[in-house]
């Protein structure tokens, strides 16, 4: 089986790098695509228990697919849920641009 330590931080810094160059104004293709996307997760995703937990907590909080920052912010608050989970260290949010998108202000 994967190991489920290294395809979280992959699939993370996959989605969350993802959602950063999301567009401001998604086409209607851009926000359906992006739906399937996170909704194959709870379906394909390679870590059983992982996928389970993931597809109760969105069917709880829907996908915010409206635009880049709803999305980014979407992404980082199930980031935290898992963290919580796992009693690691929550995310601060406002500061997901930084580490995804622009990098650190100097
Ligand atoms: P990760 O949690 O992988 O984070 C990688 C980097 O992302 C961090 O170093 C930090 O810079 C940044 N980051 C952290 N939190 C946030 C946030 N909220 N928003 C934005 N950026 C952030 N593991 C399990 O053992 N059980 C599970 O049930 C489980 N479910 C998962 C469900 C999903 C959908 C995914 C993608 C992963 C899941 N994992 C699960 C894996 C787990 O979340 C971690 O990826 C793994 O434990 C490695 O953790 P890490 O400490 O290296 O950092």
């Amino acid at each position: 089986p994967p190991d489920v330590e290294q395809l979280g931080r992959a699939t993370w810094t996959f989605l969350h790098a993802t959602a950063a160059y999301y567009p401001d104004k998604p086409t209607p293709t851009q926000r359906a695509n992006m739906l399937m996307l996170l909704r194959s997760l709870p379906i394909l995703y390679p870590c059983t228990w992982c996928a389970q937990d993931f597809g109760r907590d969105i069917e709880q909080n829907p996908p915010d697919v409206s635009s880049r920052v709803a999305l980014s912010r979407w992404l980082c608050e199930r980031h935290n849920h898992v963290n919580k989970k796992l009693g690691k260290e929550m995310f601060d949010c406002a500061k997901v641009d930084e580490r995804w998108k622009d990098g650190p202000a100097d």
